[in-house]
């Protein structure tokens, strides 16, 4: 057998490249997912690691036997395996829709993903980027100014994709697919090394594939932002997630103070001083707002 990634899957094949220290090593095998999954009702994705059996060597098609247990599973896409999703934002057109990304990254925190956000567009203003940049580095995440129409403008975003399994999310016209294209540019495709069926599948609608930067690194562009089965929390605990407030927390005059109407607020008087970000405060009031409307059964 072969110790291989599943790195797409069209109409019943899973595409699976070949990790082992071999001479196989990188190929592409179109496999079937023959028996077992069917009882234990697992569908391979594309991410998972996996063990096939070479059933033709000519065709390079095999039989995935056994999916190793997955780190984690994002539902849409549906991909495991991952080790961070890079939120890509273009500084203008399209401008960034801040209370959208707020709340996407609390939601993929809560999850257990990791999540960096990368500035493109920077080329078209500089200032705005630093600017954002500033905001979201006091909110406890990395960022990564980028652009694709300057020379090197990828550096800072190929560094941190290396070693890692990644997923490109964002709004679509953010320049995701122009990222990809010049980072993985042979798109999976040396054609002495594929399965045929993979030439076929290629010309059909758009999947979802994983594209090899190199040995271990690997981006997924996906259109719209991930998503992921979020545990919920209560209204009350949605402050701790904002995490430029917490160092305030506690010198509110009163305690357990929501940061909302309360008199004397520390978050709030610092928010008048511009070292909390507005579009921030004002993201985590409509969250409150909106946790405090849900129904309760
Ligand atoms: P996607 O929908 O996220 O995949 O975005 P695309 O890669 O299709 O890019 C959308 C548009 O933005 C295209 O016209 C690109 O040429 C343009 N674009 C992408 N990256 C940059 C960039 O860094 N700077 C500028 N000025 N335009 C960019
Ligand atoms: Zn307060």
């Amino acid at each position: 057998v072969y110790f291989a990634k599943i790195i797409k899957g069209i109409a019943g094949f899973y595409y699976c490249i070949i990790f082992d220290e071999c001479e196989r090593k990188g190929q592409i095998f179109a496999c079937k997912a023959k028996g077992i999954f069917r009882n234990i009702g697992v569908k391979p994705l594309v991410g998972d690691n996996v063990d096939f059996e070479i059933t033709d060597t000519k065709d390079f098609e095999g039989n995935i036997v056994k999916i190793h247990t997955r780190k984690n599973a994002l539902i849409r896409p549906a991909v495991a395996n991952i080790d961070k999703v890079v939120l890509v934002l273009a500084v203008e057109s399209p401008s960034p829709a801040f209370y959208y990304l707020d709340k996407y990254l609390i939601n993929m925190s809560n999850a257990g993903i990791k999540v960096e956000i990368c500035w493109n567009k920077t080329d078209l203003n500089m200032d705005k980027a630093l600017e954002y940049a500033k905001i979201y580095t006091d909110a406890g995440f990395k960022n990564i100014i980028a652009s694709t129409v300057e020379d090197g403008g990828l550096k800072t975003l190929k560094e941190t994709l290396k070693g890692e399994v990644n997923v490109l999310a964002g709004a679509s016209g953010v320049g995701k697919s122009s990222i990809t294209n010049i980072l993985a540019p042979k798109a999976n495709m040396d054609t002495n090394t594929v399965s045929r069926k993979i030439e076929r599948g290629r010309h059909t609608t758009r999947h979802s594939e994983l594209f090899m930067i190199d040995n271990d690194t690997f981006v997924f562009d996906t259109p719209g932002f991930t998503s992921v089965e979020s545990p919920t929390f209560d209204k009350e605990e949605l402050r701790f997630h904002f995490n430029e407030f917490t160092k305030y927390e506690g010198k509110c005059r009163f305690a357990g103070c929501m940061h909302i109407n309360e008199p004397d607020c520390a978050v709030k008087e610092a928010l008048e001083k511009e070292y909390i970000s507005e579009s921030r405060y004002q993201s985590y009031k409509k969250m409150y707002e909106e946790m405090s409307e849900r129904r309760r059964y």
